[in-house]
């Protein structure tokens, strides 16, 4: 980040992907490895779409959910050993994981003033940050929230195997319905931002043949390399 006088305080590492590539747990594990802060930035989409679920918001056309920004009180631990997510005085780390927030999120966030208002709440995350450098992930982070990042990175891995890996995560959920909500949620996703191709200076991480330490060592091995 600039301090303003040009001097970069903050390495910005921004790493985008599809649903299910291991972006979450591996930005964290990267971010633990390296010193630095974390940022999910899935989890402010997710918190807004489950506050109009329990408010009975009306999310199928913008104008509410819109209005309800207004008193959209946020907040997410960024260190990546002290990770929780509240709305308001409530902590909904958990919640806003369920398959009924799954389910409406990609409505709440193709509303284009849902995503420049969290769009400026990212980069104001960005820029509290004070540790050596951080991990922020999500879908725009390397076209939209911070293309000008040190380090730019798509994590990829195919289909099935971003399937397979979730469907491991949600205990009690059938392989098929997992299946079916990823491959939905990444189509509804992909109308609006391109996180399949990366965009021109990203490096590609396909995690397909790696686990999950090794794919937290190729991210931590760019960073060092191109952050240096
Ligand atoms: O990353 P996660 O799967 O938790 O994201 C939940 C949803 O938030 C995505 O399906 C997408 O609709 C939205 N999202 C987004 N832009 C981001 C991060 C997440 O639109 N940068």
């Amino acid at each position: 980040m600039d301090d303003g006088g040009g001097i970069r305080m903050t390495t910005v590492v921004a790493i985008d992907g599809p649903a299910g590539s291991g972006k979450s747990s591996v930005s964290r594990a990267a971010a633990r490895e390296l010193g630095f802060d974390y940022l999910d930035t899935g989890a402010a989409y997710r918190a807004l779409a489950w506050r109009c679920i329990e408010q009975g918001i009306d999310t199928h056309g913008p104008r509410d959910v819109i209005e309800s920004l207004d008193s959209f009180e946020y907040s997410i631990g960024i260190d990546p050993d002290r990770y929780f997510v509240r709305v308001g005085s409530e902590d909904v780390t958990e919640d806003i994981r369920e398959p009924r927030v799954s389910a409406i999120v990609s409505r709440v966030a193709r509303i284009p003033e849902v995503r420049s208002y969290l769009v400026e709440l990212f980069r104001s995350i960005i820029a509290s940050s004070s540790r050596p450098g951080i991990i922020v992930e999500g879908r725009d982070i390397t076209t939209v929230v911070a293309p000008d990042a040190e380090v730019r990175i798509l994590l990829t891995a195919t289909e099935e195997a971003r399937m397979g890996r979730r469907s491991a995560e949600i205990a009690g959920v059938s392989a098929e319905k997992t299946a079916q909500e990823l491959s939905s949620r990444d189509a509804q996703d992909s109308q609006v931002v391109d996180f399949m191709n990366a965009a021109d200076g990203v490096t590609t991480v396909d995690s397909t043949d790696l686990d999950f330490d090794q794919t937290v060592l190729a991210v931590v091995n760019l960073v060092r390399t191109q952050a240096g």
